[in-house]
């Protein structure tokens, strides 16, 4: 069935807004309160020149955007990408309002960018970009106002920059302005497979719900970065057949699963999936209409749309990416029973170990790798617990139960504040 143009080309931020209405029209909340929750607490737009290997300067635009602060300190990260604007970082800032929230980490929602291309730049001109659009948001961020971390782009290196030029600059060390650190600089244990070990957890989760045993099941990972790459892992690690993964670069494809440790050892090599040995090529569009039981997108926005959403096969989608699916491709696979755990529940295990690293850096004192986890999997499966709970109490698909609670959360915090003066 073929499905008008325009419907497919709605940005992440008309989603975000489309999301928040329809929560707030569940809520039956006022106007008023409706505005002031899609609207950022606070934006900043800098310029970020560098000076470039060659002594050539370039100039580079960032955004910090801090979209709620009713439930603690803005939080969230920092992603260096092309396709960085305004809008989306807006996007992505609302939608770690909802996070925070959902999962209970006593945060506001904040994000970043650098509309930059990290691939065409050496270590040095990253470093460069890195400080000087530290030192452009410096008045905003801080261990108890706003706390950024790695997001696509950036890694613990971006962040140990971060963190030394602050440090630098208010003269002294400050560990829990960041997370995501390097493990010796303060870095959590578990916390740079964090994300990917959630999105396992609910995967595991979801497709026990929908009565589809585990060690039977067949999966495909879109997006083989800090995300789909450990993701892909654990869900194998669990005895799921991992049929296909894809990066950038390409996709490949077995039926009878991939070695993924193996792929792991490859992609490190070569800097793709692309040429694994035991394996076939794969168009990656055709990756996500692969008839198996869990879809695991992972790479960017926007990649299930209403144009490929009525012939994706999956049972199961669990968004390890934040947005991968369009709110017109959402109504679609809800039509088509095809269940869908929301970005903001399944991917929420970055930030809540963000959360652990910095009770941990503000408490100077390590856990242990097994505490780390242990405690993810509590708070994930409790925010998996309400949300299913919730949904099946209102009839709501899991996004609309997931963005309904957490709104409620925030609001219920802004109400208790009171609006000031
Ligand atoms: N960038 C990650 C996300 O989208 C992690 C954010 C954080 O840990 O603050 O959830």
């Amino acid at each position: 069935m073929s499905t008008p143009l325009a419907l497919a080309t709605r940005t992440p931020l008309e989603d975000a807004h489309a999301q928040l209405a329809a929560a707030v029209a569940h809520l039956g909340y006022g106007e008023g309160l409706h505005r002031m929750l899609a609207t950022a607490r606070r934006e900043l737009t800098v310029s970020v020149p560098l000076r470039r290997d060659d002594g050539s300067v370039a100039v580079y635009v960032g955004h910090r955007v801090q979209h709620n602060l009713s439930r603690g300190p803005a939080k969230g990260g920092l992603r260096f990408s092309p396709a960085v604007d305004l809008d989306e970082v807006r996007a992505l800032a609302m939608w770690m309002t909802w996070k925070c929230a959902l999962v209970d980490v006593p945060y506001g929602g904040a994000k970043g960018g650098i509309a930059i291309d990290p691939r065409a730049h050496s270590t040095a001109e990253l470093e460069r970009v890195t400080r000087r659009y530290t030192s452009e948001i410096l008045p905003i961020i801080g261990p108890d106002i706003d706390i950024p971390a790695p997001d696509i782009g950036t890694d613990e290196q971006t962040m140990a920059w971060m963190m030394d030029t602050y440090s630098v600059n208010v003269g002294h060390t400050v560990p829990g302005v960041v997370t995501g650190k390097p493990i010796s600089l303060g870095g959590s244990l578990g916390r740079a497979s964090s994300t990917s070990r959630g999105v396992a957890h609910v995967s595991i989760l979801a497709l026990r719900h929908r009565r589809i045993r585990v060690d039977q099941a067949t999966a495909v990972v879109q997006g083989f970065g800090k995300v789909g790459r450990d993701a892909a892992r654990f869900l194998a690690e669990a005895g799921i057949r991992v049929q296909a993964v894809s990066d950038v670069d390409g996709a490949v494809y077995s039926t009878t699963g991939l070695d993924v440790p193996a792929l792991i050892r490859h992609a490190e090599r070569t800097g793709s999936v692309v040429g694994f040995p035991d394996a076939e090529p794969l168009d990656p569009a055709e990756l996500l209409l692969l008839d198996v039981d869990l879809l695991v997108p992972a790479a960017i926005e926007g990649v299930i749309t209403a144009e490929n959403a009525s012939r994706v096969k999956a049972r199961v989608i669990v968004e390890g990416a934040n947005g991968p699916t369009t709110q017109d491709a959402d109504a679609i696979l809800a039509e088509r029973d095809v269940f869908v755990v929301p970005d903001i529940l399944a991917n929420s295990g970055g930030v809540i170990v963000s959360y652990f690293e910095w009770v941990q850096a503000n408490q100077a004192y390590r856990w242990t790798e097994d505490e780390v986890t242990l405690r993810l999997s509590e708070r994930i499966t409790a925010a998996w617990n309400a949300v299913l709970a919730y949904a099946e109490r209102r009839s709501l698909t899991l996004r609309q139960a997931a963005t309904a609670l957490a709104v409620e959360r925030v609001t219920e915090a802004h109400r208790l504040r009171g609006l000031y003066p």
